[in-house]
């Protein structure tokens, strides 16, 4: 993954990616060994703003382009694990997150200060509140990423998909890959979970049944991995944590031993952690992903995020249709001939009149 490009040399300095961090101090991955960093310059500054007013602590909005073809590529967004090359690509963002590639100054072999985060190639964001301002803010996951698994169980809790259509939208704003993994095979279960599974495959998600009781699909799982940079994300209790302990057994111990290399002991992480995986790939669990909520998808946007949708998108009777009750939609048409589930029309329809009101 840390292949540096030429023009990023420079013998004094390091690129590598942001593992962890948290009160200004992150362990950044690099071919020379973790390194524990500071913020140092702007970036330092950025940090103690946002410290001391919690308002705009956020760089430039990245820009995605956006494919409107009318098929199906969720499937076709597969990037190389490597640092962006093109600058003009993304913006550059101010504040760090996990997943990000920085330029670091190494003081010694154990530690650094990180002095410019390159441009983001992608980055999975979330709605949250300002602790002191109660203002909307962005809280980014993960950047760089190209896929996220959207894990649910079959039972215990039963599957909610209005919140995995909800969840579905947010990835395919962020242009993301996606895995739906249903957990728990091993429990009984209602029959409607394998009816939702054909669902979904039908308009192209790619859906595993896995356990950790059993370990049904946890090969096909740390294969559908490999070589990609993925978030786990989804409700609390249907077995992330398991997962990812099957998946990479020695994570957590490899976590230990990050913190004993650069002597300073364990440093506490508020946020997610990413790891790199031993089959190639990189692995960020959901520590502290409370939900995801979405950030910044302006309601004329979002039915772009339900992939059947698309190709009936641009031919409703009013260009700023929202599908919801307007006259001559197409959407709306499509659910009536059963060319679009009921179910996920629904999905979209509460979440587009709730970002209204
Ligand atoms: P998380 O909150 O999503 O990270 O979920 P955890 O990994 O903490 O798991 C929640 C509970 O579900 C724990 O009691 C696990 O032992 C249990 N669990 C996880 N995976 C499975 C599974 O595949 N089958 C069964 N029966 N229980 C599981
Ligand atoms: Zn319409």
């Amino acid at each position: 993954m840390l292949h540096q490009p030429d023009t990023m040399k420079d013998p004094d300095t390091l690129v590598g990616v942001v593992l962890n961090g948290a009160h200004g101090i992150y362990d950044v991955h690099t071919d020379q060994g973790i390194i524990r960093c500071t913020l140092r310059g702007k970036l330092k500054k950025a940090f103690a703003a946002s410290r001391s007013t919690k308002s705009n602590p956020y760089g430039p909005k990245i820009k995605t382009k956006r494919e409107i073809d009318g098929s199906y590529s969720v499937h076709q967004r597969q990037q190389k694990n490597t640092p962006p090359q093109n600058s003009n690509e993304t913006a550059a963002p101010i504040r760090l997150s996990i997943g990000d590639y920085v330029k670091i100054r190494p003081i010694d072999a154990q530690t650094g200060a990180i002095e410019e985060i390159l441009p983001r190639r992608s980055a999975l964001s979330r709605k949250d509140v300002g602790s002191t301002t109660n203002k909307q803010i962005e809280h980014t996951l993960l950047a760089n990423l190209d896929q996220v698994v959207l894990v649910f169980a079959t039972t215990h809790p039963n599957p909610h998909f209005g919140l995995l259509d909800r969840y579905l939208m947010i990835c395919e704003s962020a242009e993301l890959q996606v895995l739906i993994c249903l957990n728990k095979l091993d429990l009984p279960h209602e029959s409607d979970v394998e009816d939702a599974a054909a669902r979904y495959r039908k308009i192209g998600y790619r859906v595993m049944f896995t356990s950790t009781q059993t370990s049904v699909g946890i090969d096909e799982l740390r294969t559908a991995l490999q070589e990609h940079t993925s978030l786990f994300t989804g409700p609390s209790g249907v077995g992330k944590s398991s997962l990812v302990n099957e998946i990479e057994p020695g994570m957590a111990i490899r976590t230990g031993l990050v913190s004993d290399q650069t002597g300073k002991g364990k440093h506490t992480t508020t946020g997610s952690q990413l790891y790199p995986l031993s089959n190639g790939g990189w692995l960020a669990d959901s520590a502290g992903i409370r939900a995801l909520a979405a950030w910044n998808i302006p309601p004329e946007e979002m039915a772009q995020g339900f992939i059947e949708f698309r190709p009936f998108l641009g031919e409703c009777e009013y260009s700023d249709c929202l599908h919801v009750d307007e006259e001559g939609c197409a959407i709306q048409q499509a659910v009536e001939e059963e060319k679009i589930d009921e179910r996920r029309y629904n999905s979209y329809v509460r979440i587009v009149t709730e970002e209204e009101r």
